[in-house]
């Protein structure tokens, strides 16, 4: 079954199907930025799983995602593609990640995809706030190496 998701003007709709390769939360500051928030819930989909619904450009609605892209403290350029009318950031792309599509949760339509998807790890916990160290609640815990996996 698809999961499907959209941005806060819900212009731009998105799906996946199947299970994610990776769920990761991410504490760099891209993803704080990105987010407007204190951290990243991110799930990484191989690209043949996730589908553009809606604001594909074609059609009656010219609306498709904006990009943005930025070189990651890894070397490795990464595009965010984000409503341009609403301005939420959907997923992100890049050689980092060949192949697949990093979501951001936050879109997804099921309020309580959070609780139902535990991630499996975190990355970048050096910029870890110690407001959300208390939430690391996650029994799977891996610690990733500053730098070695580009947010
Ligand atoms: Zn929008
Ligand atoms: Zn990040």
């Amino acid at each position: 079954m698809a999961q499907e998701g959209g941005c806060f003007c819900d212009k731009i709709r998105i799906s996946y199907t199947g299970e994610p390769g990776t769920h990761v939360l991410c504490h760099c500051l891209d993803c704080r930025k990105i987010s407007g928030s204190s951290y990243g819930n991110n799930i990484v989909v191989p690209e043949n799983n996730f589908k553009l619904l809606q604001g594909t450009g074609i059609g009656s609605s010219q609306c498709k995602p904006k990009t943005i892209s930025k070189t990651a403290d890894g070397g490795n350029e990464i595009t965010s593609h984000f409503c341009g009318d609403c301005g939420t950031t959907l997923m992100r792309t890049g050689p980092s990640f060949p192949g697949s599509v990093i979501i951001k949760v936050g879109v997804m339509d099921d309020p309580d995809w959070p609780n139902k998807n535990t991630p499996k790890g975190e990355l970048y916990v050096g910029s870890r706030l110690a407001i959300s160290a208390k939430q690391s609640i996650y029994p799977l815990f891996f610690v990733f190496v500053l730098g070695t996996l580009s947010p």
